[in-house]
């Protein structure tokens, strides 16, 4: 019976041509891997902004941590102890986001789950961008508070929403901070008179943001200049940081209630010591040296960006690495990716119903680790496939 239905699912979803497996590959360093036959990619598709799953630093704290602690943490903080290396993150983390205290969670998934599940009650209201992450809609779906979604980056449409919605509790709004499929950021000036005139309570998932954005790298506050703004900043210890897991930030008595509340937190093994040992070590390395990692970050985003505009793509504008090509078609996107992937690139093509329909992308992401030269090249496969592509079309049409 139920393996009648779900191979009916799956034709369905093959049919579609929107079958999604896995492709097992392993890192030889930060920009380049190797699938099993031994083909090595250069990989524009990594969340690793800074690259610093590879450095030294990082890898030798891992490395002492299992030594000296062991592999596992043996159990949740709070009913067998948290390591120390728990403790050292949240207070750097705290103090890396201009916050008063910070709480370590597993994944960056299960922070919004526990911060959104943890702190809504019934008879508040949730305002919600359209393009938030779906560990936010989660979230959001667990507390079975009332959501109320806004239009994209559209203040407008969220003052309206946030005016005429009765709400009986408390006022949330949620946003990422970067946004993940199209790499624009959060309009933080306007949320904050929002915020403030509506009595709400600011949530902004800074997993894109931090590492990639403000000065010293900690994110959205720190780009749009308005420390102290956000209530809640959430982030996740897997991409720029180098690591896996996720944290929150905030005023130490949002920070008490949680641990007290939160299931995901509660309910969970604490990450293993060497896990967060790295991201400790990723984030001293951003905090001592942001010229290094931010700048070359930056100056690869604006090169690739660039390049990719002046070999006639069209990609939608922005200053963070997170690169959106549109091409249109869900088939011709999928066909670019995988005919990109055979010249030896890996992009992500992104269809519906992550975006769109009609709206259908490659999705380019850089890092500080990628070489000029390698940018140059792929830059130049890319475009010269794309014409390739869309000469194809045209003949066809
Ligand atoms: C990646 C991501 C997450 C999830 O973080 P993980 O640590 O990978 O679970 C949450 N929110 C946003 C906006 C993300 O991009």
């Amino acid at each position: 019976m139920l393996e009648t239905r779900i191979a009916e699912e799956l034709a369905c979803i093959r049919q579609a041509g929107l079958e999604r497996s896995i492709m097992d590959l392993h890192f030889v360093n930060p920009v380049q891997a190797r699938d099993r036959a031994g083909k090595t990619y250069l990989v524009l598709s990594s969340n690793n902004y800074l690259g610093l799953t590879h450095a030294r630093e990082v890898i030798d704290a891992a490395r002492a941590a299992v030594f000296k602690f062991g592999t596992g943490s043996s159990g949740s903080r709070l009913t067998t102890g948290g390591t120390f290396a728990a403790g050292e993150l949240e207070k750097r983390l705290a103090d890396f986001k201009h916050s008063e205290s910070a709480l370590v969670f597993n994944t960056g998934y299960m922070t919004n789950l526990g911060v959104l599940y943890g702190l809504l009650k019934p008879g508040d209201v949730v305002f919600s961008d359209e393009l938030n992450h779906a560990s936010i809609i989660d979230g959001c779906r667990i507390s079975r508070c009332r959501v109320v979604v806004y239009k994209h980056n559209d203040m407008e449409d969220l003052r309206r929403l946030l005016e005429t919605e009765k709400v009986i509790g408390q006022r949330f709004i949620v946003t990422d901070g970067v946004f993940s499929m199209d790499g624009d950021i959060a309009d933080l000036p306007a949320l904050a008179v929002l915020k403030k005139r509506f009595d709400a309570c600011l949530i902004v998932d800074d997993a894109h943001g931090v590492g990639v954005i403000g000065s010293d790298g900690s994110g959205t506050a720190a780009h749009y200049g308005m420390p102290g703004i956000i209530d809640l900043q959430v982030g996740t210890l897997s991409k720029a940081l180098a690591a896996e897991g996720g944290y929150v930030t905030g005023k130490k008595i949002l920070i008490d209630y949680l641990i007290n509340k939160s299931r995901p937190f509660i309910f969970s093994t604490a990450l293993a010591p060497a896990t967060l040992a790295a991201a400790n070590a990723a984030l001293r390395l951003l905090q001592t040296q942001p010229q290094k990692y931010l700048g070359s970050l930056w100056a690869n985003t604006k090169l690739m960006r660039r390049l990719l505009k002046d070999g006639g793509l069209q990609v939608v504008e922005g200053i963070t690495p997170i690169i959106p090509v549109l091409i249109g078609e869900a088939e011709l996107t999928m066909r670019f990716a995988d005919k990109l992937r055979g010249k030896g690139i890996l992009g992500s093509g992104i269809r519906q119903p992550t975006v769109p329909q009609g709206e259908s992308r490659l999705r380019v992401t850089v890092t500080a680790a990628h070489s000029k030269e390698q940018l140059r090249q792929a830059a130049q496969i890319i475009t010269a496939l794309w014409q390739e592509l869309r000469q194809g079309e045209e003949k066809e049409g």
